[in-house]
Protein backbone atom coordinates (compact mmCIF):
# COMPACT_ATOMS: atom_id res chain seq x y z
CA UNK A 1 0.00 0.00 0.00
CA UNK A 2 1.01 3.34 -0.93
CA UNK A 3 0.39 7.07 -0.90
CA UNK A 4 -0.40 8.41 -4.42
CA UNK A 5 -1.25 12.18 -5.50
CA UNK A 6 -2.70 12.23 -8.32
CA UNK A 7 -2.79 15.92 -10.19
CA UNK A 8 -5.37 15.94 -13.24
CA UNK A 9 -7.45 18.33 -14.29
CA UNK A 10 -10.18 16.14 -15.89
CA UNK A 11 -12.49 14.54 -13.54
CA UNK A 12 -13.29 11.21 -15.44
CA UNK A 13 -9.30 10.94 -15.20
CA UNK A 14 -9.10 10.96 -11.44
CA UNK A 15 -11.87 8.64 -11.05
CA UNK A 16 -10.24 6.50 -13.74
CA UNK A 17 -7.06 6.88 -12.36
CA UNK A 18 -7.81 6.90 -8.60
CA UNK A 19 -10.23 3.40 -9.42
CA UNK A 20 -7.45 1.97 -10.59
CA UNK A 21 -4.73 2.51 -7.78
CA UNK A 22 -7.37 1.43 -5.35
CA UNK A 23 -7.90 -1.62 -7.02
CA UNK A 24 -4.07 -1.96 -6.55
CA UNK A 25 -4.51 -1.28 -2.65
CA UNK A 26 -3.00 2.14 -2.92
CA UNK A 27 -4.86 4.91 -0.71
CA UNK A 28 -5.16 8.07 -2.96
CA UNK A 29 -5.67 11.69 -2.84
CA UNK A 30 -6.95 13.48 -5.93
CA UNK A 31 -6.07 17.86 -7.10
CA UNK A 32 -8.03 19.25 -9.80
CA UNK A 33 -6.42 22.60 -9.31
CA UNK A 34 -2.71 22.11 -10.62
CA UNK A 35 -2.35 25.40 -7.89
CA UNK A 36 -3.38 22.98 -5.36
CA UNK A 37 -0.69 20.61 -5.62
CA UNK A 38 2.27 21.32 -3.83
CA UNK A 39 0.66 22.69 -0.48
CA UNK A 40 -1.68 18.99 -1.13
CA UNK A 41 1.84 17.18 -1.53
CA UNK A 42 3.58 18.47 1.75
CA UNK A 43 0.56 17.51 4.03
CA UNK A 44 -0.59 14.23 1.66
CA UNK A 45 3.62 13.17 1.68
CA UNK A 46 3.37 10.48 -0.93
CA UNK A 47 5.17 7.68 -2.08
CA UNK A 48 4.77 9.05 -5.64
CA UNK A 49 2.91 11.70 -7.21
CA UNK A 50 0.95 10.93 -10.75
CA UNK A 51 0.95 14.46 -12.77
CA UNK A 52 -0.86 15.19 -15.86
CA UNK A 53 1.43 17.47 -18.44
CA UNK A 54 -1.60 19.77 -19.92
CA UNK A 55 -2.81 21.55 -16.77
CA UNK A 56 -4.47 25.24 -16.73
CA UNK A 57 -2.31 27.33 -14.39
CA UNK A 58 0.52 25.65 -13.18
CA UNK A 59 1.64 23.28 -16.28
CA UNK A 60 3.12 19.18 -15.21
CA UNK A 61 6.30 20.77 -16.23
CA UNK A 62 6.42 23.55 -13.90
CA UNK A 63 5.13 21.18 -10.60
CA UNK A 64 7.58 18.79 -11.09
CA UNK A 65 10.63 21.25 -10.96
CA UNK A 66 8.98 22.98 -8.17
CA UNK A 67 8.23 19.58 -6.24
CA UNK A 68 12.00 18.80 -7.55
CA UNK A 69 13.00 22.27 -5.57
CA UNK A 70 10.88 21.72 -2.48
CA UNK A 71 13.34 20.63 0.53
CA UNK A 72 10.53 17.99 1.44
CA UNK A 73 9.46 16.64 -2.01
CA UNK A 74 12.39 16.63 -4.01
CA UNK A 75 13.05 12.53 -3.63
CA UNK A 76 9.76 11.58 -4.26
CA UNK A 77 9.38 9.85 -7.66
CA UNK A 78 7.11 11.26 -10.51
CA UNK A 79 4.94 9.81 -13.07
CA UNK A 80 4.21 12.09 -15.83
CA UNK A 81 0.90 11.61 -18.16
CA UNK A 82 0.45 13.34 -21.40
CA UNK A 83 -1.99 13.35 -23.73
CA UNK A 84 0.57 13.98 -26.62
CA UNK A 85 4.28 12.91 -26.31
CA UNK A 86 6.29 14.74 -29.52
CA UNK A 87 9.51 15.14 -30.96
CA UNK A 88 11.70 15.91 -27.32
CA UNK A 89 8.89 15.90 -24.90
CA UNK A 90 10.65 12.65 -23.49
CA UNK A 91 13.62 14.46 -22.42
CA UNK A 92 11.94 17.43 -21.51
CA UNK A 93 9.42 15.48 -19.07
CA UNK A 94 12.79 14.07 -17.71
CA UNK A 95 14.35 17.01 -17.26
CA UNK A 96 11.37 18.35 -15.13
CA UNK A 97 11.90 15.45 -12.86
CA UNK A 98 9.55 12.44 -13.89
CA UNK A 99 11.04 8.98 -13.92
CA UNK A 100 8.34 7.93 -16.44
CA UNK A 101 5.30 8.94 -18.12
CA UNK A 102 2.53 7.38 -19.70
CA UNK A 103 0.42 8.37 -22.57
CA UNK A 104 -2.70 9.43 -22.63
CA UNK A 105 -5.19 7.41 -23.19
CA UNK A 106 -3.90 5.10 -20.48
CA UNK A 107 -3.15 1.37 -21.14
CA UNK A 108 -3.92 0.09 -17.55
CA UNK A 109 -1.98 -2.23 -17.43
CA UNK A 110 0.86 -0.25 -18.57
CA UNK A 111 -0.26 2.77 -15.93
CA UNK A 112 -0.15 0.10 -13.24
CA UNK A 113 3.24 -1.78 -14.31
CA UNK A 114 4.83 1.57 -14.26
CA UNK A 115 3.25 3.06 -10.49
CA UNK A 116 4.99 -0.32 -9.46
CA UNK A 117 7.98 0.23 -11.01
CA UNK A 118 8.56 3.20 -9.72
CA UNK A 119 7.15 2.65 -5.84
CA UNK A 120 9.74 -0.30 -6.05
CA UNK A 121 12.45 2.54 -6.50
CA UNK A 122 13.65 2.35 -10.25
CA UNK A 123 12.77 4.37 -13.47
CA UNK A 124 11.30 3.60 -16.74
CA UNK A 125 14.01 2.83 -19.07
CA UNK A 126 12.44 2.64 -22.05
CA UNK A 127 9.99 5.45 -22.87
CA UNK A 128 6.39 3.80 -23.91
CA UNK A 129 5.19 4.09 -27.81
CA UNK A 130 3.54 6.59 -28.58
CA UNK A 131 -0.36 5.78 -29.60
MN1 LIG B 1 -5.14 18.02 -18.61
Amino acid sequence: MARILVVEDNALNIKLFCDLLAAHGHETEAVLDSREALPAARAFKPDLVITDIQLPHITGIELMEMIRKDEELKAVPIMAVTAYAGVGDDERIRAAGAQAYVSKPISVVRFAETVELLLAGKSQEVAPAHG
